[in-house]
């Protein structure tokens, strides 16, 4: 658990969040400021800020973290789908706790903005 940050907390139980799947190593809920019907959040358990900070030790859990994507996917029905992890304040990332945002259930544009 990394000091101040808010999703080791619903990692913890200390802040209570809308659980969408759990095993061991992974966490997924739902996000607090959708931008889609289908805003989930996926995380590692594990503290990682970003993917950057990501390493070689972390093979195994990264493929669990698509894996329970597929699976929350799969049992929400979803067919069309974005998945989509921002690194770095430039590109997006708010929460420094290594997440991917499951979106659906709107029309996607390409290039995102
Ligand atoms: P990003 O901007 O890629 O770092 O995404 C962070 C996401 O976390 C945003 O979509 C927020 O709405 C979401 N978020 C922040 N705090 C919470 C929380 N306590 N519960 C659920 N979602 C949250
Ligand atoms: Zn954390």
């Amino acid at each position: 658990m990394a000091g101040d940050c808010i999703f080791c907390k619903l990692v913890s139980g200390e802040i209570p969040t809308a659980k969408v799947y759990e095993d061991d190593s992974v966490l997924a809920f739902q996000d607090r400021n959708p931008v889609a019907p289908t805003h989930v959040l996926v995380i590692p358990k594990k503290h990682i800020d970003g993917l950057a900070s990501s390493s070689e030790t972390d093979r195994e859990l990264l493929g669990s973290i698509q894996l329970a994507i597929r699976k929350i996917a799969a049992d929400a029905g979803l067919a069309d789908y974005r998945v989509v992890s921002n690194n770095g304040r430039g590109a997006g990332q708010s929460v420094f706790h290594l997440h991917y945002h499951l979106l659906s259930g709107r029309r996607m544009s390409w290039p995102p903005g």
